[in-house]
């Protein structure tokens, strides 16, 4: 039985936070896990900067409900669902991610939880556990999954060496440099390809 995990943020989608820097107009919340590997220090500073702008969820979620799948990803999740059971691991916030999940189908999603003042004002983020996206493939490989991962990111390593096989997609050269045993992919023309050839099963493109 295989399974693939994927990434949300850079593989299926755009990247939220800095959809929202560009809307509005702050520089420094364009910083990601590309930028800053160690997350809970990138999420401190991006809810300082949503509060001294005064930004909360009602905001966030107003831009989030602009954006679109990237081009080609409803397609190539398509093709990976009737071919695997899929599951999106991600570390964003359910809060973030639906708008976008009910444009991609609805995918199984593993990722965190925001606390939200009722004013809108978000407090705090709770993470579902440490190296939740390395927890979960090793959960699904207890349950006798063998898996396939991809991602584009630091955050996504640990899941990639943890799957039976990993594949990093959209990923910029350092990680790609950094990282040299996963096999590096640019368009889901390549990473279908690469989902057959790492598959123990023999798989039609
Ligand atoms: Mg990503």
């Amino acid at each position: 039985m295989e399974l693939a995990c994927l990434d949300l943020e850079g593989v299926l989608i755009p990247e939220i936070w800095i959809a929202f820097a560009e809307k509005t107009g702050i520089p420094e919340l364009k910083a990601t896990t590309r930028d800053i590997p160690d997350y809970d220090v990138l999420m401190r500073q991006r809810l300082r900067l949503l509060d001294q702008h005064g930004y909360g969820l009602n905001e966030i979620q107003e831009v989030i409900g602009g954006l679109d799948p990237l081009e080609g990803a409803v397609e190539f999740m398509d093709w990976l669902r009737a071919r695997f059971q899929v599951v999106i691991l991600s570390d964003t916030f359910y809060e973030f991610a639906m708008p976008l999940m009910a444009k991609l189908g609805f995918p199984a999603l593993l990722c965190h939880k925001l606390d939200v003042a009722e004013d809108g004002r978000i407090t705090n983020y709770l993470l579902r556990q440490r190296d939740p996206k390395r927890q979960s493939v090793r959960a699904f490989q207890l349950l006798n999954y063998r898996v396939l991962a991809a991602g584009d990111s630091y955050n996504d390593t640990t899941m990639l060496s943890q799957a039976d096989a990993g594949i990093l997609f959209h990923a910029p050269q350092n990680v790609i440099d950094e990282f040299p045993q996963f096999p590096a992919v640019h368009t889901y023309e390549d990473l279908k390809r690469q989902f057959c050839e790492l598959s123990v099963r023999d798989i039609a493109l």
